[in-house]
């Protein structure tokens, strides 16, 4: 069964009353809600050194696991940069749209190529230690940018450029030299937990099917059936209702993850 068209408005209606979060008119206005770019869970350092608001990022604890540590998309978007850089190695941009880019630096392997499309949790490549502005030293470079030239890219990599303070899990960092935060856990949670929002319903075909709210932001869209290991209330601020929201009869589960 497809949602309609109409159901799906009543649903949005029905997400934006019960918990007022994520489903926005004006994509422009604000920047992405990003995650950590890496797996669900991992704790990561972020130092921002005296080069705010980029931050390099190193795994936890003591670094281990960082070199060839995987990066994941920490945001739905395009990929418009991934190549080799003289200075800064292996480098991927990803376009998230409304003018707001990220930017990572330093890369041991690069997954996708200009034009792919990623969504929150694809994997984009390695962490490493490329290029002579790293140091040999393995660590991710991560810049959120914001085009405000409008030339269709958010120039990274030196004081003055397009970068701006970044917010993952509606925490933002950044915002001043000399900064160290330890411990970040990574809400990346992807297929494993749930994006908000994300409702689970009987669609007739005889199991609980999950629909996940699309990174664009225009419907659900049908994700998997359910099971036990896909739908998962992993922390405190995590919300679920429950109720026919898409009136066929039926109850449905909605879930959102508190994102700040
Ligand atoms: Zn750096």
């Amino acid at each position: 069964m497809v949602v309609s068209a109409v159901l799906r408005v009543g649903i949005s209606a029905a997400l934006v009353a019960t918990f007022g979060v994520f489903v926005t008119a004006s994509p422009a206005m604000a920047a992405p809600a990003l995650q950590l770019p890496f797996p669900c869970g991992q704790k990561w350092q972020l130092d921002t050194w005296q080069h705010a608001p980029a931050l390099d990022m190193v795994k936890e604890p003591d670094q281990h696991g960082t070199d060839g540590a995987t990066l994941i998309a920490p945001a739905a978007g395009t990929v418009n940069q991934s190549f080799y850089h003289s200075n800064a190695g292996n480098v991927i941009q990803i376009d998230h749209g409304g003018g707001y880019y990220t930017t990572y630096l330093h890369l041991g392997y690069r997954a996708v190529s200009v034009g792919a499309r990623v969504q929150m949790g694809t994997t984009i490549g390695k962490v490493g230690a490329t290029g002579p502005t790293s140091n040999g030293h393995p660590h991710l470079h991560f810049e959120l940018g914001y085009d405000r030239d409008g030339n269709g890219s958010a120039s990274w990599g030196y004081a003055g450029s397009e970068r701006v303070r970044p917010t993952f899990n509606g925490v933002t960092y950044g915002t001043a030299n000399g900064q160290t935060w330890n411990n970040v856990t990574s809400r990346n949670c992807g297929a494993t937990g749930f994006q908000a929002p994300a409702m689970m319903r009987d669609d007739g075909d005889g199991t609980m099917t999950i629909y996940r709210w699309s990174s664009t932001g225009s419907s659900f869209a049908r994700a998997s059936d359910y099971t036990s290991g896909g739908w998962t209330m992993a922390n405190t601020g995590d919300l679920v209702a429950s109720g026919d929201v898409d009136a066929d009869g039926r109850d449905d589960i909605v879930a959102a993850y508190q994102n700040g």
